[in-house]
C-alpha cells in the first residue's frame, strides 16, 4: 500500500447553541484540522487536530501539513507508522522548528491518519489493532455542562440530566476572579448529585502556586475527584509542591508536546491522572507511549479529548491504563461511526479504522477556507 495523494481540510464546528467559557477565553466552534491520505487501494485515512477554531492559526497547521509534512509521506507505506513518526519528526528541517505548537500539531494529525489506514488495512478497529479489550467497561464522565460563564442553576441542572443520563462523573470548570464563587458552585453541584457521582474541577492553569494551594485545600470537602491543571502548563515544581499540600489528586497532560514533558510530571510526583492528548503529543504512537509511561508508576491514564472523543475511545479500549474517557459530543455529526454511549458507559467501535473517517458531507457543511 502506497500513500498517493494527502488532501487537508478545515472544519469549524459549532459547539453549543450556548455561549461556553473557561478561566482562559470563550469558544463558539471547534476546530478541526487534518488531512486524507489516499493510497492506491481502496481504503483512505483520515486523521486531525482540534483547535479552537481561530482561522488564521488553523491555516498555519493546514499548511504544515500540505506543505511540510505531506513530501514527506508521498509514496510511503502507511502501515510503517514507527519509520514513519520518526522520519516526520526527525527531519532536520522540520525539527529544527518543530517538537512542539503548529508542527506537533500537524504531525500528530498526519500520524493519526497513518494508523486509521493501517486499521483498515489490517479491517480492524484501531483497539483491536493495538491489542486492546474490547470487553472491559469505559466510563464516560461529562465535561458538557460545566462551563464558567454558566450561571450557578445552570451548573447544577446540567450536572443533575448528565446524572439523569446515566453519567457517573462530571467536570466543572474553575478559575473565577474570586475563587471563593468556585468553591460555592462547587459545593452547589456536590449537593444536587450526591456524594456517589465523581466531581472533577479544570482551572486551565490559571493559577499560581498560592492561589492553587489555597482554593486546593478545600476540594477535599466536596470529595473533588480530581484538580485539573491548576498552574503554568509546564511547571512541573510548582504542580509537584501541590501534590504535596493537598489530599486532591492532580490531574494534566492536555497541553504536553511529548513524552518527556510527561516524564518530567510523572518523575516529579506532580500528576496522578495522566492525560495525554493523542491530536497535540504526536499521535496514536507517543500516546500510547505515554500510556505505558504511566502504568510503569501505576497511574490511570484519563486522555484528553481534543479529538472530541473519536481516537480517545478507541485509545481507552486499547491500554489498560485507561478505563475512562472525556465526554464531548461537539462532533458527533461529522463522524461515520460516533463516538457513543449508553448508561454512562462507552460503547466499543467496532467499525475497522480510528473512527476518524469523515462523513462524505462534512467537509460541505463544516469546511472553511
Ligand atoms: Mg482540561
Amino acid at each position: 500500500m502506497r500513500i498517493t495523494r494527502v488532501e487537508t481540510f478545515i472544519l469549524h464546528v459549532p459547539v453549543t447553541n450556548q455561549q461556553i467559557a473557561d478561566s482562559t477565553h470563550q469558544v463558539t466552534h471547534w476546530g478541526v484540522v487534518g488531512a486524507v491520505l489516499r493510497t492506491d487501494t481502496m481504503w483512505s485515512g483520515y486523521g486531525y487536530t482540534g483547535t479552537h477554531g481561530h482561522l488564521a492559526t488553523d491555516r498555519l497547521i493546514r499548511d504544515c501539513i500540505g506543505e511540510a509534512l505531506a513530501p514527506l509521506v508521498l509514496g510511503e507505506d502507511p502501515r510503517d507508522t514507527g519509520l514513519l513518526w520518526q522520519k516526520l519528526y526527525h527531519t532536520p528541517s522540520i525539527r529544527w522548528v518543530g517538537r512542539a505548537g503548529i508542527v506537533q500539531m500537524a504531525l500528530s494529525a498526519v500520524e493519526i491518519a497513518l494508523w486509521d489506514l493501517k486499521a483498515k488495512a489490517a479491517e480492524m478497529p484501531l483497539w483491536k489493532l493495538l491489542g486492546g479489550d474490547g470487553g472491559k467497561p469505559v466510563e464516560a464522565y461529562n465535561t458538557d455542562g460545566g462551563w464558567l460563564n454558566w450561571s450557578r442553576q445552570q451548573l447544577v441542572d446540567c450536572a443533575r440530566a448528565a446524572v439523569d443520563e446515566g453519567f457517573r462523573g462530571v467536570k466543572l470548570k474553575i478559575g473565577s476572579p474570586d475563587p471563593r464563587d468556585d468553591l460555592d458552585r462547587l459545593a452547589a453541584v456536590r449537593e444536587a448529585i450526591g456524594p456517589s457521582v465523581k466531581l472533577m474541577v479544570d482551572a486551565n492553569g490559571r493559577w499560581d502556586l498560592p492561589a492553587a494551594i489555597r482554593v486546593g485545600r478545600h476540594l477535599a470537602e466536596y470529595d473533588v475527584y480530581w484538580f485539573e491543571e491548576p498552574m503554568w502548563f509546564d511547571d512541573v515544581g510548582s504542580h509537584a509542591v501541590l501534590a504535596r499540600s493537598i489530599a486532591t489528586p492532580i490531574a494534566l497532560g492536555e497541553q504536553q508536546y511529548s513524552l518527556d514533558a510527561m516524564r518530567s510530571f510523572i518523575e516529579a510526583g506532580a500528576v496522578h491522572f495522566v492525560q495525554p492528548d493523542p491530536t497535540r503529543i504526536g499521535g496514536i504512537g507517543p500516546w500510547m507511549q505515554a500510556a505505558d509511561l504511566a502504568l510503569a508508576h501505576r497511574l490511570p491514564v484519563v486522555g484528553h479529548a481534543g479529538d472530541m472523543m473519536q481516537v480517545n475511545v478507541q485509545l481507552a479500549f486499547a491500554h489498560p491504563a485507561s478505563a475512562m474517557v472525556e465526554y464531548i459530543p461537539w462532533l458527533r455529526t461529522c463522524f461515520e461511526e460516533p463516538a457513543t454511549q449508553e448508561g454512562g458507559f462507552m460503547k466499543c467501535p467496532q467499525v475497522p479504522g480510528a473512527g476518524t473517517t469523515l462523513r462524505h458531507d462534512a467537509i460541505e457543511r463544516f469546511g472553511v477556507a
